[in-house]
């Protein structure tokens, strides 16, 4: 099953910082594409590139296309479109659902309204909790659900630095 996450509404200047982190919770929760809509943000683009050559792993970044095309085709392509949004249906309510369908998945945050068309062409439109908060924080959490966790111990493929844990202090082990 594959996971990619969509960014749409990114606004340059306003939001290169949260879209940044958007990227990093999908590579670093386990997804396996990126998928920056609408825009292209060279900026945002250059710094997940910079964390993938670093911190290893083969998340697929694409950036540029029409969002509205691209979660079409991801759809005919027999994959699923969850569109996180504090009006949905409660994470808990249908995670399970989600987790037992093996199709591959699209997940959708916003930046700042979300058009009408997007909660209609969502699978599923699912809420972190019925409170306005973040992408970032929603990403993560359905991520987190979805992976039962597991995704937080997953090693990163030709990474050049690699952190071992410890009580107190950095311990890192750089590669070749
Ligand atoms: N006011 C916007 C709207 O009407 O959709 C929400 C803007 S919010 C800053 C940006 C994105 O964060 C949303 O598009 C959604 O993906 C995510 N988000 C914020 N709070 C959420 C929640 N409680 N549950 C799920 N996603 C949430």
């Amino acid at each position: 099953m594959k996971i990619y996450v969509l960014r749409i509404g990114h606004r340059p200047e306003r939001d290169k910082r949260i879209t940044t982190h958007v990227g990093l919770v999908a590579r670093a929760f386990g997804a396996n594409g990126f998928v920056l809509g609408d825009i292209n943000d060279e900026g945002v683009i250059e710094s997940l590139n910079k964390v993938l050559k670093k911190w290893g792993g083969s998340m697929e970044i694409i950036s540029g296309v029409n969002s509205i095309k691209f979660i079409k085709e991801w759809k005919r392509s027999n994959g699923e479109v969850v569109h996180l949004t504090m009006y949905g249906l409660p994470i808990d309510y249908i995670i399970d659902k989600i987790k037992r369908s093996r199709k591959n998945k699209l997940i959708v945050v916003g930046a700042e309204k979300v058009p009408p068309e997007y909660y209609r062409l969502a699978d599923y439109n699912v809420s972190v909790g019925n409170q306005p908060h973040s992408e970032v924080s929603a990403l993560a959490i359905f991520l987190d659900r979805l992976f039962e966790g597991k995704e937080l111990y997953k090693r990163h493929p030709k990474s050049k630095i690699e952190i071992v844990p410890q009580e107190r202090g950095k311990k890192v082990v750089l590669k070749q």
